[in-house]
């Protein structure tokens, strides 16, 4: 059974509700019980560098940019121990689930949450400089505990970026799926259908994948365009596997 794919959205439980023991407040305020949605996936992830620029891709060029992916590795809440660099991502589903759950986040920015929505999830964030090498203050980061999907389709696409079909039960999950009939492997934004020195194996034969994934990568080793970048599609299969270039 597929769902509305309205119905599904995306949660992130970013490092600052983390470090701030904040993440059992978090999920009782997205409770079945006070919201009406079901998880569908759970997955504690560090994040590493291709996902986070892939998840922000929209934000590149802007100059919060550097700091914001620097927050969501958990470099900066994190700054010694990088092995409690964590997020919780979460998918929910139900009906209205993008709007309830935005609705409980609150604004983006910490102030405007204080001022208009007491009591939501970012009203508890905090503002925080953004300083160049000479100290110059450049802007501020919006430290805002957690990320909540805004629309369908990016629903769509981050809950794809973070999660495989596998991470959600069958019945549960909201996207076409298509089972893979070969062998990709990564390496320096490439792709391969045989093993390469130093390659990552994405996908082998009878591995399940979103539907839209994988013909994305049959595209891309034909050289040809397709919807996504080749790392939109690698990144989630990178999650916690030890391998990453650097
Ligand atoms: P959004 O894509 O709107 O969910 O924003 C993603 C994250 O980028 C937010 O949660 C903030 O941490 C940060 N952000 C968005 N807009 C700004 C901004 N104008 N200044 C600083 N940080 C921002």
């Amino acid at each position: 059974m597929q769902h509305n794919p309205t119905d599904q959205t995306l949660v992130l439980i970013k490092p600052d509700a983390l470090k701030n023991s904040l993440t059992g407040y978090v999920l009782s305020l997205l409770s079945e019980f006070h919201t009406g949605l079901r998880f569908a996936g759970v997955k504690v992830v560090h994040v590493n560098r291709m996902l986070a620029e892939e998840h922000y891709a929209e934000h590149r060029g802007k100059v919060f940019y550097a700091s914001l992916i620097d927050y969501i590795e958990g470099r900066l809440h994190y700054t010694d121990d990088a092995w409690k660099r964590r997020v919780i991502a979460l998918m929910y589903q139900g009906p209205d689930a993008i709007k309830k759950i935005r609705d409980i986040a609150g604004p983006t920015n910490p102030l405007n949450a204080r001022d208009k929505r007491p009591g939501c999830i970012r009203s508890l964030g905090t503002l925080a400089p953004i300083k160049d090498e000479a100290g110059n203050t450049l802007g501020e980061r919006m430290d805002n505990l957690i990320h909540a999907s805004a629309n369908e389709a990016d629903a769509e696409r981050e809950i794809k970026l973070w999660f495989r079909p596998n991470d959600i039960p069958p019945a549960m999950q909201p996207f076409a799926t298509t089972e893979s009939d070969e062998h990709y492997y990564y390496r320096e934004s490439k792709l391969f259908t045989s093993h390469e020195p130093g390659s990552a194996c994405i996908l082998a034969p009878g591995d399940i994948a979103w539907k839209t994934d994988f013909e994305a990568l049959q595209l891309i080793c034909k050289g040809k365009q397709a919807a996504c970048t080749v790392e939109a599609v690698v990144a989630k299969y990178l999650i916690n596997e030890k391998w990453e270039e650097e």
